[in-house]
């Protein structure tokens, strides 16, 4: 059964990781795909091309989520292009850690502008067309890391815990005219974000999870098909942790 059949669904950050798992799977699903990216041109227009071959339309767009007025042109290429939007993602994330004595200014306000801002850019600017149309699932892509802090990690765990604030925010100002929004917490993931880690301490991490191995991104993708599609009509302002039980 196709899930998301003729949606329209904005993802940012999809040149590759997660982005790219979710696109794939919600293409499966029938939906039509307007997903961005920062620098990563050539994987981007691979991806487009890929999700056109499976029969939907599929769009890549090079936009900067942290910028206000980039976001707000990307949504209104997006409705002219389109003609309508659905479902939001907020995916695009990057890291930048170091412990608090030697984080610099720049590596604080950066994630927090990528992680953070960036979904109150998009979020207002597709937020128009979705109380007109009296529908939406807006979902925000956090972190358990966003849920419990992590050492080395302060600005991002920050971001991500901003975006758990103001998914609950969202859901209690926009449910009334039936947009939800939801956030995803994964755990470990293995996506090239991941792949800078260490093997050794990657290693101690997979063996602390019960599930007893790290995420792929269909794993993510699969519970952003239930946030976007109608399985999860009655659900909105929840964070969903995705990480095979390390939080458990
Ligand atoms: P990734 O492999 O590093 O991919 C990040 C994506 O975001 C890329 O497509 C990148 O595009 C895009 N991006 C970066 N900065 C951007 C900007 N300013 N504007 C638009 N797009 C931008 O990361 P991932 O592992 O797939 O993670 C995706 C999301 O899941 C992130 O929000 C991350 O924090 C979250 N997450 C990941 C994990 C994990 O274990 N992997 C765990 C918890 C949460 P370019 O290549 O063009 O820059």
């Amino acid at each position: 059964m196709k899930l998301l059949e003729g949606k329209n669904v904005i993802i940012t950050g999809a040149s590759r990781g997660i982005g790219t798992g979710i696109a794939q799977v919600f293409a499966e699903h029938g939906a039509n795909i307007a997903f961005t990216y920062s620098s990563s041109e050539a994987p981007a227009l691979a991806l487009e091309k890929e999700l056109t071959a499976k029969g939907v339309k599929a769009k890549a767009y090079k936009s900067n989520a942290a910028s206000f007025n980039e976001s707000e042109t990307l949504v209104a290429n997006v409705l002219e292009e389109f003609g309508g939007i659905d479902v939001l993602i907020n995916n695009a994330g990057i890291t930048k850690d170091n412990l608090l004595m030697r984080m610099a200014e720049e590596d604080f306000d950066k994630v927090i502008e990528i992680n953070l801002k960036s979904v109150f850019n998009m979020t207002k600017a597709v937020q128009r067309t979705m109380l007109k149309q009296r529908k939406g699932s807006i979902i925000n892509m956090s972190s358990v890391v966003g849920v419990k802090g992590n050492a080395g990690q302060a600005n991002y765990a920050a971001s991500k815990a901003g975006m758990i604030g103001f998914t609950k925010s969202i859901a209690l100002e926009l449910g009334s005219r039936n947009i939800r929004c939801n956030a995803i917490a994964p755990g470990f993931i293995e996506t090239e974000m991941t792949a800078k880690l260490d093997e050794k301490v990657v290693q101690g991490w997979r063996e602390g999870i019960p599930l007893k191995r790290g995420g792929a991104p269909e794993d993510i993708a699969n519970a952003c098909l239930f946030f976007a599609s109608d399985l999860s009509a009655y659900v909105t302002g929840q964070v969903l942790n995705v990480d095979g039980g390390m939080l458990t």
